[in-house]
């Protein structure tokens, strides 16, 4: 045999059909395509850490708990006191965590469409079946009647709703999460990625209901490149869940350095300020385009845009040929016809933007 025909007779059929998790190549371009925080660090702030980073030694391995920094998360984040958390390398390694606790023959995810993708992924990866409810089409909110038959009918027994949801930026009406708590058999994680772009939150409302969790990152906080993400909700499910953590799942560098950060939040909460600002004046401008363009409105550092009928890929390669990376949604899902995603950059990166979407609808 083949070294290929070995792979192809031992690796699980389900994911040979998998595609890899794409990620585009953005060097030279301004990029506005994974909904990073723009800003880098003021040069003394960097000196500071730099002077911290002196004194890691790297041949120990690192708190296996990151009790310090789980203790400024759960600060930083509003965790109410009963509740319990447990970090991750970056959420996606909590939703893996989730779908291995609960996961096994006849256990489902629900999840809603267009969703975040690394929860249909990692049911997959998990052997787990997986049932997206398709999201209203004209607003993007929860359609109810749908939810409610799936859940009868697959009785999920983990239920992830993004919140706001990716890549529609929109906030679910917290009625409606309420109700999909109170149907769920199972757990729901109301991932809060994009909470520090949002005006609501679960979190006050953690033990109010037992199959209530609460997820949020601090990738789109503006520290995405040290992976970390947080799990908060009662102890009897992190007790539980925290069993299959990777020990030392949280290295050292990023355990200093989340925690350097969040010493000098100001500077994060400065430029988390300033991108729901830009993300406003970019929504107007927009919308002040007239027919050209559609844009909803977005509680999370992105808006979600819609070209006229199939002229998204043609803009898409506009953008990209005047040196814009977006991300293009046209072709992902049927709801996401003619769509682009628009990460929020910086106050000129989104003029550039702007301009080059002016251009294109005036020659078009
Ligand atoms: C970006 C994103 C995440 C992933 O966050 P990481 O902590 O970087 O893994 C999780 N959920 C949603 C909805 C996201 O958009």
């Amino acid at each position: 045999m083949t070294v290929e025909q070995q792979a192809r007779r031992w690796i699980r059929p389900e994911i040979q059909e998998l595609s890899a998790y794409q990620v585009a190549d953005a060097s030279g371009l301004i990029k506005l395509d994974a909904m990073e925080n723009p800003y880098t660090w003021p040069e003394d702030l960097r000196r500071e850490w730099l002077s911290v980073l002196h004194k890691i030694d790297v041949n120990r391995y690192p708190d296996p708990q990151a009790r310090a920094l789980a203790e400024q998360l759960r600060q930083a984040m509003d965790v109410p006191d009963e509740m319990a958390v447990l970090l991750g390398n970056g959420s996606d390694e909590i939703i893996q965590m989730l779908a291995m606790a609960i996961g096994g023959p006849g256990r489902g995810i629900l999840s809603v469409e267009p969703g975040f993708v690394m929860y249909r992924m990692i049911a997959i990866w998990c052997g787990m079946d997986y049932t997206a409810v398709p999201l209203n089409a004209d607003d993007f909110s929860l359609n109810m009647p749908a939810l409610r038959k799936a859940v009868e009918k697959t009785s999920p027994a983990l239920v992830f709703l993004a919140c706001p949801n990716n890549p529609t930026g929109n906030q679910f009406a917290e009625r409606d999460i309420l109700e999909v708590l109170e149907m769920a058999p199972g757990l729901v994680v109301v991932d809060e990625a994009y909470a520090p772009f949002a005006d609501t939150s679960f979190m006050p409302r953690l033990g109010q209901y037992d199959n209530l969790l609460v997820m949020r990152t601090v990738s789109k906080l503006g520290l995405a490149g040290l992976r970390l993400g947080l799990l908060a909700g009662p102890p009897a499910w992190l007790n539980q869940i925290d069993k299959l953590r990777m020990p030392y799942n949280i290295n050292v560098l990023t355990q200093v350095t989340a925690r350097f950060a969040l010493e000098h939040h100001e500077v994060l909460d400065e430029q988390t300020a300033d991108i729901r600002r830009e993300r406003e004046r970019l929504l107007a401008a927009l919308e002040a385009m007239g027919g050209e363009i559609h844009v909803w409105p977005s509680q999370a550092n992105f808006l979600l845009v819609r070209t006229s009928p199939g002229q998204a890929r043609m803009l898409f390669d506009y953008l990209l040929k005047n040196g814009v990376l977006v991300k293009k949604l046209h072709g992902s899902h049927p709801l996401l016809e003619d769509c682009l995603r628009f990460t929020i950059g910086k106050p000129e990166e989104n003029a550039r933007l702007l301009e080059l979407v002016q251009e294109f609808s005036a020659n078009g």
